[in-house]
């Protein structure tokens, strides 16, 4: 009887030393991410469902219940998240927050702006901040450094799998490494150097790989007629030959631009579950145009 007690308590024990590290990040892609370091070892639960726009999205009550569980959330420097986490750090004291983006320097968004001078000057006048950019997970080479705070943060919740942690880390900054290759060496042939999205996600992507990002949104709102009809005959200009639509937001205007130039809207989603094919399929597209 002794013996099963304590046959009992050692796979008890055990079971404790695997007892997996409750993660919980914001979108998608970094649920991407955390899996590539932490393998089978942490139990990942996304606060933005794929079809949402992390950029106005408010938590399900049920999401506040894993919250509560949680021991490390992954933040991304998202808007909303601000308003989300404040909460979260009085319903959960021991659960450790990590910016993911803290050791990356954002950019200003890459908007399509219409104003002449003046209108710019009177712009200012309002006191309204340009926002950075929130899409720092669309550039493999910016991951790398989200990854390195994923991997530290685990190995510092986690210490027996610290060697674990490092190494996988080490392997996808590899992968990250050839990702960026292959993307750069598909966008050598692209002969148009810049593309129509709705929202404009790809900001860092553009950058990385030397390439325009035409947004069809217009500091975040849908563009008015005349923005529209600005927007078609930059369109034409260009000779653009397909115009990116994103799942979470509406296809009508970019429809319309497409209509009217005679070019295909190609849906392309920037919170896709499977990160690096879609980033490279993003690349090809382009590459094609
Ligand atoms: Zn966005």
């Amino acid at each position: 009887m002794r013996k099963l007690i304590l046959v009992a308590f050692a796979v008890l024990c055990a079971f404790s030393a695997f007892a997996k590290v409750n993660v919980v990040v914001t979108i998608v892609p970094q649920k991407f991410f955390v899996e590539k370091i932490a393998g089978d070892k942490a139990n990942i639960s996304v606060m933005v469902p794929a079809g949402s726009s992390p950029h106005s999205y408010e938590p399900k009550p049920k999401q506040m219940t894993e919250l509560s569980k949680a021991n490390i959330y992954f933040s991304i420097g998202e808007t909303s998240e601000h308003v989300w986490l404040d909460k979260f750090k009085s319903m959960n004291k021991k659960m450790l927050i990590a910016d993911t983006t803290a050791a990356i320097e954002k950019i200003e968004m890459a908007e399509h702006h219409h104003h002449d001078e003046e209108a710019e000057h009177d712009h200012e006048h309002e006191g309204e901040a340009h926002e950075k950019d929130p899409h720092v997970w669309l550039d493999p080479i910016l991951v790398m450094k989200q990854a390195k705070v994923i991997a530290d943060s685990l190995s510092a919740a986690d210490r027996a799998n610290a060697a674990f942690y490092t190494a996988n880390y080490n392997k996808f900054v590899k992968e990250l490494t050839e990702l960026d290759k292959t993307i750069a060496n598909t966008l050598k042939k692209a002969i148009v150097r810049k593309f129509m999205v709705f929202h404009p996600s790809w900001g860092y992507f553009a950058k990385r790989y030397k390439l325009e990002q035409i947004s069809v949104e217009i500091e975040g709102k849908a563009p008015k007629a005349q923005e529209l009809t600005e927007l078609i005959k930059t369109a034409k200009a260009q000779k653009l030959k397909v115009i990116f639509a994103q799942p979470q937001f509406s296809m009508k205007d970019v429809k319309t631009i497409a209509d009217e130039t005679g070019a295909k809207v190609v849906v392309i989603n920037p919170l896709a579950e499977n990160w690096a094919e879609s980033l490279l399929n993003t690349a090809k597209t382009i590459a094609g145009n």
